[in-house]
């Protein structure tokens, strides 16, 4: 992480921060618990273990990073084609894994064995 200063916190501000890599905050990131999702290009439907692109974003002032699209293979954009200030992004490539809910009783689907394909800090726009 290329983190130079602190950064203002306006969630979940009573939890410890810390530093880890994004392969890890976006490791067992939920995509759904009602199928594994689709791509936003095509439309294809996406089955568990298949290879799945997406975008990652985290506005500077949240703690949490959000997975909003998914893409296949044919339909991941290559790069970041109009990152924006103040807004971390990613594209990621990854397998679409599953983990289950506390209670058993939903599986969830979720991002595993991520790589990182385009990044772009918070500071770039
Ligand atoms: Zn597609």
């Amino acid at each position: 992480m290329t983190q130079s200063a602190p950064e203002p916190v306006t969630e979940e501000s009573d939890l410890p921060l810390v530093t880890t890599s994004l392969y890890q905050v976006l490791t067992g990131h939920a995509i759904s618990d009602r199928s594994p999702g689709q791509c936003v290009g095509c439309g294809e439907a996406f089955t568990v273990g298949e290879i799945v692109f997406a975008t990652a974003e985290r506005c500077v002032e949240r703690t949490r990073w959000r997975v909003p699209r998914l893409y296949c293979w044919g339909c991941a954009p290559a790069v970041l084609e109009s990152p924006t200030v103040g807004v971390s992004e990613a594209i990621i490539g990854g397998r679409v894994g599953t983990r289950l809910d506390p209670t058993g009783q939903v599986t969830q689907y979720c991002l595993t064995e991520i790589a990182i394909r385009a990044y772009s800090p918070a500071s770039h726009g």
